[in-house]
């Protein structure tokens, strides 16, 4: 199973953004903290989501910074692909639906903000592994 969205700001229907809320009332692209908390503890009946977030920064990425990310426990990955300013965060997650998944994902960039301190997501994907 594959949920996806393209995040543009502006052409999203009510069930889209429905679909990519969290049960704590944030969209995914936003990040959620207690997501990202709970999805550290959670119980391993759950599905485990494979994450991917497209996401752009208003300040270029340190390559320290990125490569710090691998430090984190959750074996999370920032990779930057050709365009600048421009990022793919790819992760996994434990959580009932994928909008929780994705939102605990992002949730790390929102708990992280010495590696970014502000950004945009524009893409998430979440594929059930
Ligand atoms: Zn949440």
């Amino acid at each position: 199973m594959t949920e996806a969205a393209i995040l543009s700001g502006h052409d999203q229907s009510r069930a889209d953004i429905a679909q990519w809320t969290c049960p704590h009332g944030q969209h995914a692209g936003n990040g959620c903290v207690t997501c990202y908390r709970a999805a550290g503890e959670a119980d391993p009946a759950l599905p485990l989501w494979d994450v991917a977030v497209w996401f752009t920064s208003v300040k270029p990425i340190p390559i320290r910074a990125l490569h710090d990310v691998h430090r984190h426990d959750r074996q999370f990955a920032i990779d930057q692909p050709s365009t600048p300013l421009v990022y793919l965060l790819s992760g996994q997650a434990r959580a009932a639906v994928g909008a929780e998944a994705v939102a605990g994902v992002v949730g790390f960039l929102v708990q992280n903000q010495h590696i970014v301190d502000e950004f945009v997501v524009t893409e998430i994907r979440a594929v059930r592994s």
